[in-house]
């Protein structure tokens, strides 16, 4: 029998959410989650996926992981610390730290994770953590975890920074202070202010932390937020992830190479948790390799992007201030933004709605994710389909 307080828990809040339409039904696919997916029988233009160059199905990369299992198979067999350290881990992490001009690197299983190790391996309750109010939810997580003090500041309000910055230093409540930042913002697709953000750190002896889970593949040729400005000896934690432009799975932090040195002895997940799978890590690897050698699937995601901007800015859709491929399209009603969404997937396009709570209110969105495997057609298409759809529910 279960219990009584738990289902009526479960049920009330069920209904509740239900109620007023914030149940998220979840579609299945039945395709990879490439340019064109399949749901419900139906193919349709995907402007929905993180799978930013392509590379979720890059022959490449299957023929690679296919390797891996066969040589090593499907699991790891232990976490990081007793045996399930292959060779492949190591040269991802090698291969990373490259990428990311950092003495080294360590990989987790997801980007998540990350935040769930790193932050509260180094900060404690002693210590203070200024936080973009804007930040991804598993960097909320992680600094929660670590129990410092946490100081939101205003979304990339730098003299607020600043002001907080000084106030917490002044304080002398706390032995150290750390800022805290995406490097992209996925709702916007705006850019960090990581020039300012690294004076004030300087200024006042913070540790530098960005979660460049976006900006990864996508901005500085592929290196990242924090190559794009030329500040890869200036940032304490580079935070990226393997799920999104790598198009695989993972997650990893650069850095100095005593930091990386004390998360191998000092974060959870890399002691508790069973380390990636042999196909992930070869699959990852040989994405970074790629990305590497060449800017080609880089310049096309870019190419892409700006055709898909001008192409719904032409129309006179609101596309926002973004910086980066992530296009929103700004409806502004709640309600209007999911009647949208939704007249746009009976159409061919998915591309998913985000409201509020997720972003403030009257600020709803149809957010777009173009990606280097479109082609123009795909692209004309989708853009034909807003056009009908947006006079259609007089948006434009
Ligand atoms: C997506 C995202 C993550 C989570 O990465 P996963 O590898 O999918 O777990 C973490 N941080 C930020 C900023 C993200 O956008």
């Amino acid at each position: 029998m279960s219990s009584k307080t738990l289902d009526q828990f479960l049920n009330e809040n069920l209904e509740d959410l239900k109620g007023k339409g914030l149940y998220n039904v979840i579609d299945p696919l039945e395709s990879p989650n490439g340019p064109v997916i399949t749901i419900n029988g139906i193919e349709m233009i995907n402007l929905s996926s993180n799978n930013y160059l392509g590379l979720a199905t890059d022959e490449r990369l299957k023929k690679t992981a296919d390797e891996a299992i066969e040589k090593f198979g499907v699991g790891a067999g232990a976490v990081r610390t007793i045996n399930g350290t292959l060779q492949l881990h190591i040269e991802l992490e090698e291969v990373l730290a490259k990428f990311k001009k950092t003495e080294a690197a360590i990989a987790y299983q997801s980007g998540f994770m990350c935040n769930m190790a790193a932050i509260s391996a180094v900060m404690d309750k002693n210590d203070a953590i200024l936080s973009d109010e804007l930040n991804h939810a598993s960097i909320i997580d992680g600094c929660r975890l670590s129990r410092a003090k946490i100081i939101r500041f205003n979304h990339s309000d730098m003299e607020d920074l600043r002001a907080k910055a000084k106030e917490a230093k002044e304080s002398g409540l706390y032995n150290k202070i750390m800022v805290i930042t995406d490097g992209v913002f996925s709702m916007d697709g705006d850019i960090a202010k990581l020039p300012e953000i690294v004076e004030i750190a300087e200024e006042f002896d913070l540790i530098t932390y960005v979660d460049d889970a976006h900006g990864s593949g996508v901005l500085g040729e592929g290196a990242g937020t924090v190559k794009h400005f030329g500040l890869s000896d200036k940032v304490d934690f580079q935070i990226g992830t393997l799920s999104k432009a790598i198009g695989v799975v993972g997650g990893y932090v650069a850095g100095k190479q005593n930091l990386i040195d004390w998360l191998k002895v000092r974060s959870r997940p890399f002691l508790f948790s069973t380390s990636l799978t042999p196909a992930d890590v070869a699959a990852s690897k040989k994405a970074i390799e790629i990305l590497m050698e060449s800017t080609e699937l880089n310049e096309r995601l870019w190419e892409n992007a700006n055709y898909l901007k001008d192409g719904l800015q032409k129309l006179g859709f609101d596309i926002g201030h973004s910086e980066t491929p992530i296009t929103p399209c700004i409806v502004g009603d709640e309600v209007k933004t999911q009647q949208f969404s939704k007249r746009l997937y009976e159409e061919g396009v998915y591309a998913k709605s985000i409201v509020f709570p997720t972003v403030p209110r009257g600020t709803g969105r149809v957010r777009n994710m173009p990606s280097a495997a479109h082609t123009k057609e795909m692209l004309d298409n989708a853009i034909s389909i807003y056009e009908k759809v947006g006079k259609e529910l007089e948006i434009i």
